[in-house]
């Protein structure tokens, strides 16, 4: 996969690019970002790009080096993950002692460490000497969805590089060009959450079910009909609810909420967010009135901003706050 092939994180492409075109890409670098944003994939064709017989500021996909990196038989390129959870100071040391050797058979050496934050602190420190000044041909590339664990000593001696989630359009978009159905697109980019891999390796099925569901929870929720199941999911769990799977949920709630907003004002059905709901949906929309389903997702979108990024929330206190909003809402 070439950059022009990666979605999302044009700033990042750009960045890497320039770099190549000028020959000053950093040797210690530090990838750092959500799950599923194709920071691996963007390591790995910075990897050929570097080593690229033909393409300067990206990879080739044709010449001996990209085919021989993408298929993993490439011995300049070598990727590490963590072995049992933790990567292990033997890793770190083979990349030290392989960091100072001459690429056998490209022109750049590369390193890609998967989940970095999973270094011990005697991992961490053996490499230390390697990123700081590393041979001008070896490039070590460290990356994680979680940056706030990897040592500051380390992140200090990375040029650090952030990615984020990518557009739930731009996911549709993706989705439609490698031949998902429309409807399936359109689903599966609102399900993700930004996460392009999570996207592509859903089963359809399971995620029909899941959007039924979820739209059962929603009617119950805003119908006022006893919304125990609301309840029982969220808020009187004994363990802290799963905050991916609450988000999902208000994801979704938010996605139904607009369709029912659009329905309103006459919209047409091709921008409807869950075409294959659409007679539910046509079917439900008579019993609130427009300003609650705009209050409704007012509230969600404001549910969503408060959890992004907040890995601490206390998940089962938002779906209260949520919930009771909704009994309010129900009995004006
Ligand atoms: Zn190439």
């Amino acid at each position: 996969m070439g950059f022009k092939n990666i979605a999302g994180n044009s700033r990042v492409k750009r960045i890497l690019r320039t770099a190549l075109q000028r020959q000053r890409v950093p040797n210690s670098l530090l990838f750092c970002g959500p799950d599923g944003v194709g920071k691996t994939a963007m390591a790995m064709t910075l990897a050929k790009a570097l080593n690229c017989k033909a393409g300067k500021d990206d990879a080739c996909e044709e010449c001996d080096s990209c085919k021989a990196i993408e298929a993993g038989r490439f011995p300049d390129v070598l990727g590490m993950a963590p072995e049992k959870d933790v990567i292990k100071i033997e890793q770190m040391r083979f990349i030290k002692q392989m960091a100072y050797l001459k690429p056998f058979s490209g022109t750049r050496r590369v390193f890609i460490v998967e989940q970095a934050e999973k270094m011990n602190e005697e991992s961490a420190n053996s490499l230390l000497k390697v990123l700081e000044e590393p041979p001008s041909f070896t490039h070590i590339i460290l990356v994680t969805s979680n940056p706030f664990l990897v040592l500051p000593t380390i992140r200090s001696r990375c040029q650090v590089l952030s990615f984020s989630t990518i557009g739930r359009e731009e996911i549709e978009r993706i989705l439609a060009e490698r031949g998902y159905p429309g409807e399936q697109a359109k689903a599966l980019s609102i399900i993700a959450g930004g996460n392009l891999e999570l996207a592509m390796g859903r089963d359809w099925e399971e995620i029909r079910k899941y959007r039924q569901s979820a739209w059962e929870l929603f009617l119950s929720l805003l119908g006022g009909k006893g919304s125990s199941d609301f309840l029982s999911a969220y808020v009187f769990q004994q363990r802290a609810a799963a905050k991916d799977e609450f988000e999902k949920k208000m994801e979704m709630f938010a996605s139904f909420c607009r369709d029912i907003i659009l329905i309103k004002e006459n919209g047409e059905s091709r921008y409807l967010l869950n075409p294959d709901l659409e007679e539910a949906l046509r079917g439900a929309e008579g019993q609130w009135s427009l300003e609650r389903v705009q209050d409704g997702l007012a509230r969600t979108d404001s549910v969503l901003a408060g959890l992004s990024g907040n890995r601490n929330l206390n998940v089962n206190l938002q779906a209260a706050v949520y919930y009771s909003n909704f009994r309010e809402w129900n009995h004006v």
